[in-house]
């Protein structure tokens, strides 16, 4: 029998009759025939209460010990799906990640997973026709038996590397929105559901901000080529035909995209800081001396911008970083003064990074370029550039970010037919 995983987030099982709906959901699957895997996770908010409570006990805990209270969240969404689907006259039996086990690293509070035993489930998927129920989000260290954590929305990181386990034939991540939008529905109305995005492309958009999939999740999709449907647990789960393209999004092996548009996604965020070195000489070792104590500070810095001298002598460098970072970094580089040699350090936190990504990039010319006439036309001011093989960012004024995105999500076809 073809097997599925189908992974519920917090806002789907956040009181018992939503679990009773996501119940509804599984054996509608098990009734059109798939072996079934369900990952969950903790209750809506459980599992800030859970990192409240470790951070009143101690502001410094250890790791190990705030690994054990935050994992505890999602054991109890497991028993009581298991509860409920026994009751309906399901099959189904809950797991911890140390009874499968998921096997990961010991870095506690952001584990990586190392293997899975999915011989298990698929033994009792053949010889009972049971639902495995998976605590998602948690694993335990391969050496230690400790348990560990996998950072964060990490239960969709557990549900594609179940996925990956038992070679289901996909990953049905269940949420409060019903698939990836062209950009955020909310600034621009106009914002279409993709039906299919590549691997490489939703990576992007995760790591940009867009919070339906954790950024890990995706990769090991990409690397293990597991298909990810983003779907909603919200729709009624007696009207879905499993059969019938229910509505979402598929986040595939671009082979899989027929159709295909130059421009996939724009997405943007407003979390960030431009810094400009003023009047650094123009010779080797200027960057160095001023990205170095940056990295060794774990500031990330996003795009870099060198101008070309004019006098032979001196010129500035431009970049940004995550707002949250600014101040600090102003003071690592006030502190480098004397090894970098600058003149003047300029600042500005309002300002916004638009990003525009399609693969179809890679096979078209001049897509920047037509974003640069099109802003230009609206008068706004581009502050710095940076772009890729998929993608391209532009750093503009806070106040056009609107402005800006719908202006080019209208550019490069995006709009949904009216
Ligand atoms: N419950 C965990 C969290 O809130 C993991 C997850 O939901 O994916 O981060
Ligand atoms: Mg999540």
């Amino acid at each position: 029998m073809p097997r599925l995983v189908m992974k519920f987030g917090g806002t789907s099982v956040a009181d018992l009759d939503r679990i009773r709906n996501v119940a509804r959901h599984v054996k509608r699957e098990v009734d059109a025939g798939y072996d079934v895997a369900v990952v969950v996770s903790a209750m809506a908010g459980v599992t800030n209460q859970l990192v409240g409570y470790c951070r009143d006990a101690a502001i410094l805990h250890d790791a190990r010990e705030y690994d054990a209270v935050v994992a505890t969240g999602e054991q109890v969404t497991a028993g009581l799906l298991a509860i409920v689907l026994e009751g309906m006259g399901v099959n189904a039996r809950s797991w911890q990640g140390w009874q499968l086990p998921i096997l990961t690293d010991d870095a506690h509070a952001s584990a990586r997973i190392l293997d899975i035993n999915g011989a298990e489930l698929v033994k009792r998927f053949k010889e009972r026709g049971q639902v495995a129920v998976i605590a998602g989000f948690q694993g335990v260290h391969k050496e230690t038996g400790r348990i560990t954590t996998l950072g964060r929305g990490g239960s969709d990181t557990s549900a594609v590397a179940v996925a990956a386990a038992i070679g289901a034939e996909r990953c049905d991540i269940y949420t409060d929105v019903d698939g990836v939008y062209t950009t955020d529905p909310r600034v621009v109305p106009k914002a279409r559901r993709l039906d299919k995005i590549a691997f490489e492309e939703m990576l992007e958009l995760a790591s940009l901000g867009a919070k339906v999939l954790q950024v890990r999740s995706v990769e090991l999709g990409m690397v293990h080529n597991v298909r990810i449907f983003v779907r909603s647990s919200f729709d009624p789960p007696e009207k879905i035909n499993p059969r019938d393209n229910p509505p979402g999004t598929l986040i595939c092996d671009e082979g899989e995209i027929m159709e295909q548009h130059t421009v996939t996604g724009i997405a943007f965020s407003r979390d960030e800081a431009q810094i400009s070195v003023r009047e650094v000489l123009d010779k080797p070792g200027v960057a160095a001396a001023i990205f170095g104590p940056l990295a060794e500070a774990n500031v990330n810095v996003d795009m870099i911008v060198q101008n070309v001298s004019g006098d032979g002598k001196t010129t500035d460098i431009t970049f940004t970083v995550p707002a949250s970072d600014y101040q600090r970094s102003l003071d690592v580089i006030a502190k480098a003064k004397r090894a970098v040699g600058y003149a003047r350090l300029d600042g500005a936190t309002d300002v916004a990074k638009i990003s525009v990504i399609g693969i179809g990039m890679r096979s078209h010319a001049g897509v920047a370029a037509q974003a640069f006439k099109a802003l230009a036309e609206r008068s706004i001011n581009i502050r710095a550039i940076t772009t890729s093989e998929i993608k391209f960012s532009l750093l503009i004024d806070a106040a056009f970010t609107e402005l800006a995105v719908r202006t080019l999500h209208s550019l490069y076809g995006l709009d949904k037919a009216a």
